[in-house]
């Protein structure tokens, strides 16, 4: 069995059970469950602390390498594979793809077949290495949740364009916390973790959506709430009841490139 030390205050090790390939938490029914049933009631819960009954997790195992798809993801890019993706009418998706990398080619945005509420997702893109474009021009993209709310992809490294349009950008309403780009041509990440809006039985929203970014590591975006539907030029407009929908890139007319795309619907 394998285990991790960790150090919590001085002069006090836990020791954990890794996550991935690790049966260190699965229980012997004949054994008791550690724990305690005589410990206050956590307020708000139906666990005591340190709840012995309290279920344990479900197991996930982490990817082999760092960003890949854990085990329960739904992988939306992972190949030479476009299977998982449609243009705007419904027909299938026909950007560039090769070695597992897709690339906008001018045909138009794609979606995915399958919608997606509250979730986390993976992607990894790069803006063209070489480009004579400028502001909005160079290395436009975007991954849009529920095909509604778009976080930028540009080349931000170099490229100032305004605040709000930069890469990591929620489009028109946030810029990022801070400025976490690579250069034009390098591989870049967005880790996001999205909430949908949610809606009462007269569509009255309840909720706003809200999202939670990283960018090549770096926090971008803290659980902000965002204003609705992202767009150019103009306020939110309003988004409809849905609390679904596909997750879209942005064709802008940049040969901007896709890999390693993956999903955990939450
Ligand atoms: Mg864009």
């Amino acid at each position: 069995m394998k285990r991790i030390a960790l150090l919590v205050a001085p002069a006090l090790c836990l020791s954990i059970p890794l996550l991935a390939g690790d049966d260190s938490a699965t229980q012997d029914p004949a054994k008791k469950s550690p724990g305690y049933d005589d410990t206050p009631v956590l307020p708000g819960q139906e666990w005591r602390v340190h709840d012995s009954k309290r279920p344990q997790p479900p197991k996930v195992a982490a990817a082999k390498v760092v960003g890949g798809a854990p085990s329960d993801a739904v992988v939306l890019l992972g190949g030479n594979d476009l299977s998982m993706w449609q243009r705007g009418n419904g027909d299938a998706a026909v950007w560039k793809l090769e070695d597992g990398i897709m690339e906008v080619n001018g045909t138009g945005s794609i979606r995915t077949r399958d919608e997606f509420g509250d979730c986390q997702l993976h992607v990894e893109w790069a803006t063209p290495a070489d480009s004579d474009g400028d502001s909005q021009g160079m290395g436009n993209s975007g991954v849009f949740l529920m095909g509604l709310y778009e976080i930028q992809v540009l080349d931000s490294h170099s490229n100032v364009s305004y605040a709000d349009g930069s890469a990591g950008a929620i489009y028109g309403q946030y810029p990022p916390d801070v400025n976490a780009s690579r250069a034009p041509g390098e591989w870049q990440v967005y880790d996001i973790v999205f909430t949908a809006p949610r809606f009462d039985d007269e569509g009255k929203r309840i909720s706003a959506a809200r999202f939670t970014v990283m960018h090549n590591g770096v926090l971008i975006h803290n659980n902000r709430e965002i204003l609705g539907p992202t767009t150019h030029r103009n306020l939110p407009p309003k988004g409809g009841t849905a609390v679904k929908g596909p997750v879209s890139l942005q064709d802008h007319g940049n040969p901007v490139r896709y890999r390693n795309i993956w999903i955990r619907p939450l």
